[in-house]
């Protein structure tokens, strides 16, 4: 029996995604070897990897002024790759709306790149997303669009000259989005579209000009990637493998409005259950809540415990909340049907009545 996983990340999957991968597991498409035991170079892989990467920029409706690349180093490295490649020698503007951004601008800070924090949350404990005005002559000007731990996005993301930078982590390929000022927009696959390893990064061309200008090793180098299609060394054949299914997925299934469509409906089941709770349920977030990682709490916290525990022993996993946020946190990812949410919220209510 499938648990019901509510994982922040790595997180569940699609069904018929694993069950796909599995049956091509020890024998990929009648070749006699299955796609993880095969070079990187050969025409069965790239087949794979180009699908992957023409799928990623049709699903954002994108056409060739982006890249599309294959990363290693998580959704952290690009932390790092970023004002490593794209600072040039004005300020590196960052809205600061959770831990994810504290860390990408610690990390830029260390390489000694003009760090401005324009706006900040931290003082309501990110309960969020501040007003944000970034300058328009910032060498970038970044944002998360989506905070895992404390459960708030942007509806819509700030308007900005400077070349806009979008850490999508947690809510990649869960909806459209308005490409028209992004000039980087990444994130770590295992939250939302496939398993750990791989970082897809999709960078408009003009930064691989300043890229290209910068004396980087070639691994830290986006525009050594681009012109390798990021093979310049072995990718995580994999994790690309399992990206492309979960690509496939979402096309069949009507592209990522479609998919919108389908996490709102999830989202509004679960907080219509918070908010119709009387205050026993509340979530952290107190506006810009988030259609993927709902954060909150039990009225009296002593029982968040027993909330998860009995929880889990109904099926339903990976409810505890982070580490530092505490509480609860159910993660609706795209792979999280409409129906686990409605057993979820069946099993609040259940909970309410029992101990409230
Ligand atoms: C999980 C997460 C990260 C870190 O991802 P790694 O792949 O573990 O490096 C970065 N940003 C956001 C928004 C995340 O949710």
């Amino acid at each position: 029996m499938r648990k019901i996983n509510f994982s922040a990340g790595p997180s569940t999957l699609v069904l018929e995604v694993l069950k796909k991968a599995q049956d091509e597991l020890v024998d990929y498409q009648g070749r006699g070897y299955s796609i993880m035991e095969i070079s990187h170079r050969s025409k069965i892989f790239e087949e794979v990897h180009f699908g992957a990467m023409s799928r990623a920029k049709q699903l954002y409706g994108l056409n060739d002024d982006y890249e599309v690349l294959f990363l290693q180093g998580g959704a952290s490295l690009q932390f790092a790759m970023i004002p490593m490649n794209l600072a040039m020698n004005g300020t590196c503007e960052y809205a600061n709306t959770g831990v994810w951004t504290q860390k990408a601008i610690k990390e830029a800070k260390i390489l000694g790149v003009k760090v401005k924090v324009v706006a900040s949350s931290e003082e309501e404990n990110f309960n969020h997303i501040p007003e944000v005005n970034f300058s328009d002559n910032a060498d970038y000007a970044y944002i998360c669009s989506n905070n895992t731990i404390y459960g708030t996005q942007y509806k819509e993301y700030p308007k900005t000259k400077a070349p806009l930078i979008v850490d999508a982590s947690s809510d990649f390929f869960s909806k459209k989005v308005d490409f028209s000022n992004i000039a980087l927009f990444y994130g770590g696959v295992q939250k939302n579209a496939g398993i750990s390893g791989l970082a897809c990064v999709f960078i408009r061309k003009d930064m691989l000009e300043r890229s290209e200008k910068k004396n980087l090793t070639s691994m830290l180098k986006y525009s050594i990637h681009a012109q390798n299609h990021s093979l310049f060394n072995t990718p995580p054949t994999f994790a690309i493998y399992m990206f492309n299914l979960q690509m496939q997925w979402l096309l069949e299934l009507g592209g990522l409005d479609k998919m919108n469509q389908i996490n709102t409906q999830k989202a509004k089941l679960l907080y219509d259950c918070i908010d119709n709770s009387g205050g026993f349920y509340s979530t952290h977030a107190k506006s810009d809540k988030s259609l993927m990682n709902v954060s909150f709490n039990i009225k009296d916290t002593n029982l968040e415990a027993l909330f998860v525990k009995e929880a889990e022993e109904e099926g339903m996993l990976g409810l505890k909340g982070h580490r530092i946020l505490g509480g609860i946190r159910a993660s609706i990812y795209n792979a999280i049907t409409p129906e686990q949410v409605q057993i979820l919220c069946e099993f609040m209510r259940e909970f309410q009545k029992k101990y409230a």
